[in-house]
């Protein structure tokens, strides 16, 4: 096999800069389940502060994050809405009915977005025998549904609709930074609407660890002694959490180069007879190219790109998936893309 010189699979595979590992190196720590490690405070109140809400949680993981919030929302029995494509639903090992008992009803969106229309018939009536109705969520940007933006506006008639009906909104907002930088959109502005947001700092941002829940003060009560009993409770942290600061201070903006070299590498790719990319949904960092016309198999396509140096990940069933990231130049993906044409021609 040739030497690997460009790695699509995910945005989660950068690695810290020798800038970011000496933020590391010098942070202040304490321990934090005393709450006494200064850089995670300070990661926290940044955090609350950059999205408006009262307070915000380090936490490990996007997964754990999301679940947390689940857990700290919900009582067994309870349902929740998402989008049929939702990460939580697909990609978090069945958590929400091992962590929190909850039954999920899915909803189809078109790209990942669904309209708050679409949820009145959803709603269960209050009855005994029925599962209670209790929280929305939705993904933005959506990853299974290529990095796409929900609307604001949409998000505006959900938020209204759940205030309406007494249910709770939760954003996953994994790539949230990705949304707001593609569309000027405050992460403030995006995240008023929703009682709690999650989002990720090892993603775009390019840190190495960790995420945080957000919401009002006595929901994050509830998700504190949530993420002890999930064994979240991490003591310095605040050498990983120096990290996802140093992330928030750098890697904004940045974030819209990889939204340029993911519609480059689009653009490029859906010329190449066979594959085809739905380019409408190639708002942001990730590239979904439906290979069914090649009559291969996702796996084939992919050890092929593999043996020429260039890594994919599985989209679905018939497609292989790109990620855009700050480990990628604009130079490596014109070459990655001379190389594709070269090979799957
Ligand atoms: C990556 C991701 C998560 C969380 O993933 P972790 O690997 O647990 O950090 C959650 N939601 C979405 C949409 C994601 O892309």
């Amino acid at each position: 096999m040739k030497q690997i010189f460009i790695d699509l699979r995910s945005d989660t595979v950068t690695k810290p800069t020798k800038a970011m590992r000496e933020a590391m190196a010098t942070a202040e720590v304490g321990d934090d389940v005393f709450g006494e490690d200064p850089t995670v405070i300070k990661l926290q109140e940044t955090v609350a502060t950059m999205l408006g809400k009262e307070k915000a949680l380090y936490v490990a993981s996007g997964c754990m994050s999301n679940q947390l919030a689940l857990k700290a929302h919900t009582n067994p029995g309870d349902e929740v809405i998402m989008e049929q494509d939702a990460h939580m639903f697909n990609y978090e090992t069945a958590a929400p009915s091992i962590m929190s008992s909850v039954q999920i009803k899915t909803i189809p969106g078109v790209r990942g977005v669904f309209r708050a229309e679409e949820l009145l018939p959803l709603i269960r009536p209050d009855v005994y025998y029925m599962p209670k109705t209790r929280l929305v969520e939705v993904e933005n940007t959506h990853n299974r549904a290529g990095g796409t933006i929900f609307p604001l506006d949409e998000i505006k008639k959900i938020s209204a609709f759940c205030k309406s009906n007494n249910l709770i909104f939760h954003l996953d907002g994994a790539r949230l930074w990705n949304a707001s930088v593609a569309t000027g959109i405050s992460v403030k502005e995006y995240a008023q609407y929703f009682d709690s947001v999650s989002v990720c700092f090892s993603k775009g941002l390019g840190a190495p660890v960790g995420s945080a829940i957000c919401g009002n003060s006595s929901f994050i009560e509830k998700v504190h002694k949530w993420r002890k009993v999930f064994g979240g409770g991490m003591r310095q942290a605040g050498i990983i959490a120096a990290g996802a600061l140093f992330a928030l201070e750098h890697n904004v903006e940045r974030l819209s180069e990889d939204h340029d070299k993911a519609k480059y590498f689009a653009q490029e790719l859906s010329k190449i007879k066979n594959l085809e990319i739905d380019l409408e949904t190639v708002q942001t960092n990730i590239i979904i190219v439906d290979i069914q016309k090649t009559r291969k198999t996702p796996g084939e396509i992919i050890a092929v790109c593999k043996e020429n140096g260039i890594l994919f990940s599985q989209g679905t069933y018939t497609s292989i998936r790109a990620v855009m990231h700050l480990d990628v130049s604009m130079k490596q993906v014109k070459f990655a893309v001379e190389r594709i044409k070269q090979v799957l021609q």
